[in-house]
Formats: C-alpha cells, sequence, structure tokens
C-alpha cells in the first residue's frame, strides 16, 4: 500500500482524495550486475558497480564490495551490459499510431474510441518493453479521457506500460485547430477542447478535475490564411491559465513553434515547449533563464518528412535542414533539451530513435542519455523519484546490451526491464 501510495504522488495524483487500489506484494530483493551503470547524472559510466532492488525501490548502488545484499536476495548476471535509469520519453501519444498507416483525421473523425483505447494497450506495452518506463503523454487527440483510464489500468496492474504522466484533451484556442477545411456551417468535431478568455479557467479546471497530471496548449497553430504557424493565445490567456493550473498544483506544456509562441509560453511559466521549429538563440536564452525545458521532438519531424516523400539518405527537405539549425542555437542557449519525441507521430516501440536523432543533432550519447534520464525527470518535477541510479528512488532500470555511452545505438538492445522492482523483460 505505501508502495502504491507513493507512486500515485509521485505521478500526481492525491491519493487522499481518489479510492485506494489492491495492493501487490513487494517483490524479493534482486541484486543486478551489470559491466557498468550509467546514472543518469554523470557522462561516465561507473565500471564495478552493482544495483540492489527491494521493495520496489533501489535500496542501494554503488561499488561491488559496499552493497551488501541479503541472503535469499535474486542475483541477476548481466555480462557485457550497461545498467542505466529506466527511460523517459517526455513527449508520447498513447492513443495515436503512424500517420502513415492511417492520417491523423482518420484517426480522430473515423477510428471508434474502443479500437483507439486497444491501440494503445498495445503501445503502452511496447513503449515499455523497448525501455520507456515513464511517458508524459501530451493529448489524447479526439479520444477524450481515455488516458486517465489507460494510465489507471497500468498502475492497478491490468496491462504492462510505463508510468504516465497524462494531459486528456490538451487545449486550443477557438478555430485554431483541426480537423479543418470544412464547410463553416458544420460543427466538426476538434482534436482538442477549445478555450479563450475566461473559458480557460472553466476548461482548465474541468480537465483536472477528469484527471490531468499536465495541461497541454497549443500556444501557436497552422490558422489564419496562413502559411504556416501564428500565435494562438494572448500572452494574458497564457498567463490566465498557468496561473489557474498553478492553483491545483498542475504545471502547463506548450506545443509552440513560433518564436513567438515559444517567448509568450516561456513568460507565461509554462515548464517545457514542445517542438520549436522555429527557435533561436534568443528565445532559447528566455527559456533556459527561465528554467523551461526543450522537447525538440526530432522523430517526429523526421517521420513525418518520410511520409511527405523524402527519402533517408537523400538531401534533406529545408524542414529538418533548419531543426538542425534550431538545435545548434538550443544547445548553444543552455537550455535543458529534453528527451520527447511525439511517439506516435511514428511507431510505438521505436522511443530509441529520438535519442540516436538528438545525438546525431550534437549531443553526446551521455547528454543524450541525460535527457532521457535525470533532466527528463527533473523536468517533469519528479527528480527525486525518477530518472537516476541512486538509493531511495524507484527501483524503474533498463539494461541494454553494450554502453550506450559509447554508442547510442545500444539502446536498440534492450535486455532487462524493471518498473518498480518488477521485471517486465529479462536476459
Ligand atoms: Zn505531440
Amino acid at each position: 500500500m505505501v508502495r502504491l501510495v507513493a507512486l500515485f504522488a509521485a505521478l500526481g495524483v492525491s491519493g487522499g482524495s481518489r479510492p485506494p487500489l489492491a495492493t501487490a506484494a513487494d517483490p524479493p530483493a534482486v541484486l543486478l550486475k551489470p559491466d557498468r551503470v550509467f546514472d543518469g547524472v554523470t557522462a561516465e559510466c561507473y565500471p564495478d558497480w552493482v544495483v540492489l532492488v527491494k521493495g520496489g525501490r533501489i535500496a542501494a548502488a554503488g561499488p561491488a564490495g559496499e552493497v551488501h545484499a541479503p541472503k535469499d536476495a535474486e542475483v541477476i548476471e548481466l555480462p557485457g551490459m550497461t545498467l542505466l535509469p529506466g527511460l523517459i520519453d517526455a513527449h508520447s501519444h498513447l492513443l495515436l499510431h503512424p500517420y502513415d498507416e492511417t492520417p491523423w483525421e482518420d484517426q480522430v473523425l473515423k477510428e471508434p474510441l474502443g479500437e483507439r483505447v486497444c491501440r494503445a494497450t498495445v503501445h503502452a506495452r511496447a513503449n515499455l518493453l523497448s525501455g520507456f518506463t515513464a511517458m508524459r503523454d501530451l493529448g489524447t487527440e479526439g479520444a477524450g479521457y481515455a488516458d486517465v483510464g489507460i494510465k489507471r489500468a497500468i498502475d492497478k496492474g491490468v496491462i504492462p506500460g510505463p508510468r504516465l504522466l497524462v494531459t486528456t484533451k490538451a487545449i486550443v484556442a477557438t478555430g485554431s485547430y483541426a480537423p479543418r477545411g470544412f464547410a463553416p456551417e458544420w460543427g466538426i468535431p476538434q482534436g482538442a477542447d477549445e478555450a479563450d478568455g475566461e473559458t480557460i479557467r472553466r476548461v482548465v479546471r474541468e480537465q483536472i478535475r477528469g484527471g490531468a497530471d499536465w495541461i497541454k496548449v497549443y500556444a501557436d497553430t497552422p490558422h489564419g490564411p496562413g502559411p504556416g504557424s501564428r500565435p494562438a493565445f494572448s500572452l494574458d490567456e497564457l498567463k490566465l491559465m498557468v496561473g489557474t493550473a498553478g492553483d491545483a498544483g498542475v504545471p502547463v506544456v506548450a506545443h509552440a513553434n513560433t518564436k513567438e509562441g515559444m517567448r509568450r509560453a516561456a513568460l507565461a511559466g509554462v515548464k517545457t515547449v514542445e517542438h520549436g521549429a522555429e527557435g533561436d538563440i534568443e528565445v532559447f536564452r528566455l527559456m533556459a533563464g527561465k528554467g523551461v525545458g526543450f522537447c525538440p521532438t526530432l522523430a517526429a519531424d523526421e517521420a513525418m518528412a518520410r511520409y511527405a516523400g523524402w527519402k533517408p539518405g537523400t538531401p534533406e527537405p529545408g524542414r529538418l535542414r533548419s531543426k538542425r539549425e534550431t538545435m545548434r542555437a538550443a544547445i548553444e542557449s543552455g537550455v535543458a533539451i529534453v528527451n520527447g519525441s511525439d511517439i506516435g507521430v511514428f511507431a510505438h516501440g521505436d522511443g530509441a530513435r529520438e535519442l540516436e536523432l538528438l545525438v546525431e543533432y550534437g549531443l553526446t550519447p551521455a547528454q543524450a542519455l541525460r535527457a532521457a534520464t535525470g533532466a527528463a525527470a527533473d523536468a517533469l518535477q519528479l527528480g527525486d523519484k525518477l530518472g537516476r541510479v541512486k538509493a531511495g528512488l524507484f527501483a524503474d532500470l533498463v539494461a541494454v546490451a553494450g554502453d550506450p555511452t559509447a554508442d547510442i545505438k545500444a539502446l536498440r538492445k534492450v535486455r532487462l526491464v524493471m518498473k518498480g522492482g518488477t521485471l517486465y523483460k529479462r536476459p
């Protein structure tokens, strides 16, 4: 029970106001003996470390001679492997699947909710088994509060999946989102909740009542005569959103591609900015100064380019070339880069692609790993629970063959996945 209550607290769910759930017996102590440990903080691996897991948490981590396991502990040898904190993706969509399978609009308008939820359960499992033990899911895109139910099913052990932070329906300015392009006399359902001015308070509070751990706002979108994205909310509206959510202890995350959308979001007090296609050094410095994290979603950009006909290995389209410049500015600015991929636009289970691209776009492998572990946990305000191999934190751990600080592609060879001390995959 203690473990479950702590888990809910970690995920922003108040244990006091929600009914208690079934308890599970704590798994027995486990001693993990890899070749090396990446702790989620440092650039180096520790070659002689072992990790002891007890009661769902990391009981000890350190040199083999200094960690004393109980006699009955199960010893799991991990030869040739690196043990690292469970990976975190701060931008996922469990209720979407790749747009080259089914266009976004058809998923939103034509797939029944039951189908979408069934697919999401498969997605959750694929992500967990590929090493992602926590995800922040940034909008159900027409599937209402389905993410809240999926999170509960995972927490109850009904289906395997990562720990989830959910945003429910997300918020867009009236007329600024999609599906779009229909005759104005038809009221077409939208992929997010519309709100403006004073109605922002009500919509934020409704989503929080429905179970939102974070509020997601589309600070800019392609609306108006175009082309390209334009700011959708005023600075005052964004401040109202952040203030209303903040009163409930709920942080806000902003989708923003324009420099002005990013600037307003940062000034309003959001905690992370997503995509940032037109970000430059000035706006990234503003974000860095305000402690706003940046999720670049490189893998989604790459996927969208492929869906538009680009073949990897041929000259990159302008959108990808300019994203490289954006990343150079972000790295130079010192803004906290957080692993957030927009998975769902591309295949669930392929989350390692974002880390590979972070390295291709200029981070060292250790920096990319930190963006998906310690830095991601900090950005999600869970740094004292997740993202590091450290005594007291949840035993969310992954072992991969090889050394991902030398070659990030080692993340493709996941051999062990543990979440809260429970093994979901083992050698
Ligand atoms: Zn997204």
